[in-house]
């Protein structure tokens, strides 16, 4: 872990920009002030044929709108860390956006500190495999017989925290899934299918971003009045160019300081690793040889409670109810 100069939870005063981002939409804010600047973000967006996620560069309002939520698959960077370095040495401002990972690849790739670059992490548990994704992709667009044209992995149709996949095909309809039901967010959510790496995650003791957001995860025992349902973020600023970042979009979030401690609470993503299922030593031979549908049957399938537990939770419900009564 490096120094934490600030902790917050903090969301954007603009509803749609919170409605269409992860968390509370302060990434939206802290890129429309590097492009308020003439400056240049670079993000994740997903592909237009919605099949991988890549890095691209942006430099205008309306584009930032490619980059905004969460895409949970590993993104190609391919020549980005080239082209970042044209424009640092161009004099541009930019921002670029990540994982902690590859915040950490474009510093040794650049190997000296610019003035003019800002970096930002997302706290990161883990990236599923890209070929995961295309099958999972591929196998949907078969079974409706319809392309995809757009992808929300975080869409809070139901709320913030119980969100679901959503998705759009080139017919216009849309199809949202809770993730507790989607089997590719299943597997996502288990651990099984992510990159070696992320269950020994090196970057999560050498942070070297200006500022890391996050969801703020466990938000009603820290500051239940910053939650509205609809999303808050965890800010934690890391350097003074950070800070002076942040200051710069205070007019336009709601916002309150905690401690690190609070912060992380409920969010040890931040300062840990997954833990390596067991699935994850044959998940990807499996997915060499089986198909998707195969794939789903053996890690992609909801916990179902059986009917004598849900009869007991009714009971043990009721009973509480009961209680509370009693003692109010
Ligand atoms: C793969 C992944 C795993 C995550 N895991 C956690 C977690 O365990 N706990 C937690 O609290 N938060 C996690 N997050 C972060 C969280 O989902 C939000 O991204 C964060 O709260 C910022 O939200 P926002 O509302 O400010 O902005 P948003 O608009 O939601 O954030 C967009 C930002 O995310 C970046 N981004 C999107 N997809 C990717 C990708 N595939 N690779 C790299 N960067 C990407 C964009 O470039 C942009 O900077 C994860 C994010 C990703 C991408
Ligand atoms: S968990 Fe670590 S290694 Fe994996 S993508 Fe996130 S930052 Fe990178």
């Amino acid at each position: 872990m490096s120094t934490i100069l600030n902790t917050y939870a903090a969301y954007s005063k603009d509803i749609n920009i919170k409605m269409a981002s992860s968390s509370g939409g302060i990434f939206s804010l802290l890129a429309e002030e590097i492009i308020n600047r003439k400056g240049i973000v670079y993000g994740v967006s997903m592909s237009q044929d919605c099949k991988y996620a890549e890095f691209i560069r942006v430099d205008t309002y309306s584009d930032l709108a490619k980059l905004r939520g969460s895409k949970y698959l590993q993104a190609r960077v391919g020549r980005t860390y080239r082209k970042v370095k044209s424009d640092l040495e161009s004099e541009l401002t930019v921002l670029f956006t990540g994982t902690g990972c590859q915040i950490n690849g474009l510093k040794n790739f650049l190997g000296k500190e610019y003035s003019n670059l800002y970096c930002i992490d997302v706290i990161c548990h883990g990236v599923p495999s890209p070929k995961l994704w295309r099958e999972y992709v591929e196998y949907n667009e078969k079974q409706q017989n319809k392309r995809l044209v757009s992808i929300n992995f975080r869409c809070k149709d139901d709320s913030w925290i119980d969100f679901g996949i959503k998705r759009k095909d080139e017919g216009k309809n849309e199809l949202y899934i809770s993730k507790d039901k989607d089997p590719y967010m299943i597997m996502f959510l288990r651990d099984y299918c992510l990159r070696l790496s992320c269950y020994k995650c090196l970057a999560k003791n050498d942070y070297k971003s200006d500022l890391t957001l996050a969801d703020f995860w466990g938000i009603d025992e820290v500051v239940p009045e910053l939650n509205d349902g609809k999303g808050t973020s965890l800010v934690m600023i890391r350097t003074e160019k950070g800070r002076k970042l942040f200051e710069d979009i205070k007019k336009e979030i709601v916002f309150k300081e905690v401690s690190y401690e609070d912060g992380v609470r409920n969010n040890k993503a931040e300062y840990s690793s997954a833990d390596r299922p067991e699935e994850r030593n044959y998940f990807f031979d499996d997915l060499n040889v089986k198909s998707f549908e195969e794939m789903i049957i053996r890690y992609g399938k909801p916990t179902t409670i059986s009917l004598k537990r849900k009869i007991k939770n009714k009971i043990i419900e009721m009973i509480l109810k009961i209680t509370e009564r009693g003692i109010n």
